[in-house]
């Protein structure tokens, strides 16, 4: 490792002096090589899954008690792709429809009720559907309606806010996802620098535009696990590198100095999948130095982490100053078009709105975006934020959860990796997404990502069936290994969910059904691969009869043909 870099984050003495601001809603900062070392002893021992019974039993659940969702999502199945329009919806055995959501709680069609450690994916840190910012918006839509295409007082209002919460956003321009507010903001970083290329973190989301689906999901897996549809053109100007791994980070710097120039970094900064790969606490203070020295900007992907580590963002709990941040989720309060771009001046000006005809700018838009009723609740839930100091309660939420699940760990002697930063909870069963292929050689990396592919594939048979025991114990986890804390997790709630999580662990036991599933899985395949053979073979029999018939119709035609011309000449 480079000196500098090794200082940075070896540096034992710097982490005695760390003091993480009480203000944030994260209290602890774990070093990202000790978790590291848990998820691989989690790999190192056989995967553990609820038993055979309690399979049985969780799926008893979903076919007596949820048959409303059940007739309901496989009808979709005609009309939806996938049955749901949701990355997030749960599918196995089948998805659970909704019909209420408050607080910490929801309820399913069927009347079933359930801890909702989901929060949509993340923008509910007051909890569902808050009272407080439902009663405004009412008034909104009853007043102007939820669009206009003009300028609402709601877009002064949020921009000043931020501004006064994360001071490096000196301005802010709203747009309707994080989606879209990641490819704003590379665009931003293009046009400032005269540069090309951009660096990500492997593993990390920024969003399903075509440049970003790189390096998806695990790291190191470049363009080979999820960009199905995008030419590889387009990963022509982004390089993948190593979670927390600055010595990595700073080879591709120097590299791309002479390909055409580094734009810009971009990070998420607990760790890309919000943390699912840790990075030190030093990392992103090292990047910003990085980005100095090598003179490219550094973008921060604040979707996640944007008001839910604290009001000042990651890059207050961090003290960073990036030039450019990504937000989304939190930044509409829980209501649909959430996105934009803020940061410094010099920069965001470039995505100047309004018909600026002639000007050199970064082209940006979007009919809904910054709409008065998606600006208006982001307002209204960083003001509601503040009043109610919610990241650190769901912070305190998530330290309880976290404690909690740990005792439980323990109790049932389980592989299983618990952490968290604040309200982000993650709780790895199976560590299906923990494998990291980076290297700075491809096929390598995609070798190494072969071999290992049917231990993932059986990891990820048990992080569904988890996923599906906590439902059917009244637990919405994101993809059975993520929990997001809210305001509305008293300490009863969380109580009640860690009984709930009792229960699901007393079920679960070494190897248990994955075994029995893989090998049902691949008699279905067996079976789908015989009959596509049998069919295949009877096209064939009936493409040959078929070619035999016209071959004796031509014969007949041509023997008709040759006996008239025959009868002509005769007449002659
Ligand atoms: N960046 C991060 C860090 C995210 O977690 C997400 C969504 N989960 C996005 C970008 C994309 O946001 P959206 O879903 O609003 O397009």
């Amino acid at each position: 490792m480079n000196k500098d870099n090794k200082d940075i984050l070896k540096d034992e003495s710097r982490w005695e002096k760390v003091q993480l601001d009480p203000n944030y809603g994260i209290s602890r900062w774990e070093k990202a090589d000790r978790i590291n070392e848990r998820l691989e002893n989690m790999r190192a021992q056989p995967i553990y899954d609820v038993n055979d019974d309690a399979l049985k039993g969780i799926l008893d659940f979903y076919d007596n008690k949820c048959g409303k969702s059940k007739e309901i999502t496989t009808k979709a199945k005609e009309f939806i792709p996938g049955g749901v329009q949701h990355n997030l919806a749960f599918n196995y055995p089948f998805p659970i429809c909704v019909t209420q959501a408050k607080g910490a709680y929801m309820t399913d069609m069927d009347g079933n009720k359930y801890i909702d450690f989901l929060q949509a994916g993340g923008p509910t840190i007051l909890g569902s559907n808050n009272d407080v910012v439902r009663t405004k918006i009412k008034e909104l839509l009853d007043n102007c309606g939820p669009v206009t295409g003009l300028f609402h007082e709601a877009e002064y209002l949020i921009a000043s806010e931020i501004n006064k919460h994360m001071p490096n956003v000196e301005k802010f321009r709203m747009l309707g996802s994080g989606t879209e507010s990641a490819m704003a903001a590379v665009r931003v970083a293009r046009c400032a620098t005269g540069k090309k290329r951009l660096i990500k973190v492997g593993g990390a989301y920024h969003g399903w535009s075509d440049q970003m689906v790189y390096g998806l999901k695990v790291p190191g897996t470049r363009n080979f696990l999820e960009s199905y549809g995008i030419p590889s053109k387009m990963f022509a100007y982004i390089d993948e590198v190593r979670p927390n791994d600055l010595d990595m980070l700073e080879h591709f710097l120097k590299r791309n100095k002479s390909r055409g120039g580094t734009c810009a970094v971009l990070i998420e900064p607990v760790g890309p999948e919000s943390g699912t790969r840790p990075v030190d606490y030093y990392y992103n203070q090292a990047v910003r130095q990085l980005c100095d020295k090598y003179g490219c900007l550094f973008i921060m992907d604040e979707v996640v982490t944007g008001f839910r580590v604290g009001l000042g963002g990651s890059q207050g709990f961090f003290n960073v100053k990036p030039d450019l941040t990504i937000f989304g989720k939190i930044v509409a309060g829980g209501y649909p078009a959430a996105g934009g771009v803020g940061g410094k001046k010099e920069y965001v000006d470039c995505m100047a709105a309004g018909v600026a005809s002639g000007m050199k700018r970064a082209y940006v838009g979007g009919t809904l975006a910054a709409n008065p009723m998606s600006a208006l609740a982001g307002y209204l839930t960083i003001k509601e934020i503040e009043k109610t100091n919610a990241c650190v309660k769901a912070g305190q939420a998530g330290d309880r959860l976290a404690d909690g699940l740990q005792t439980l760990v323990e109790k049932y002697s389980l592989p299983f990796v618990v952490y968290n930063q604040g309200s982000i909870v993650h709780l790895e069963c199976a560590g299906a997404m923990s494998y990291d292929f980076s290297s700075y050689n491809v096929l390598r990396s995609m070798l190494w990502a072969l071999k290992q592919k049917p231990e993932i594939m059986l990891r990820k048979v048990a992080m569904e069936h988890m996923g599906a025991a906590y439902m059917s114990h009244g637990l919405v986890s994101l993809a059975g290994s993520r929990l997001y804390t809210s305001l509305a997790d008293t300490d009863e709630v969380i109580d009640e969910a860690l009984n709930r999580f009792d229960d699901v662990f007393a079920l679960v036991e070494k190897g248990a059904p994955t075994k029995i599933i893989l090998a049902e899985q691949k008699a279905v395949r067996d079976a789908k691969s015989s009959e596509k053979k049998a069919t295949k073979k009877a096209n064939q029999a009936k493409w040959k009869q078929e070619s035999e018939d016209k071959a004796i119709k031509a014969t007949a035609e041509l023997v008709k043909i040759k006996s008239q011309i025959e009868a002509l000449h005769s007449e002659k």
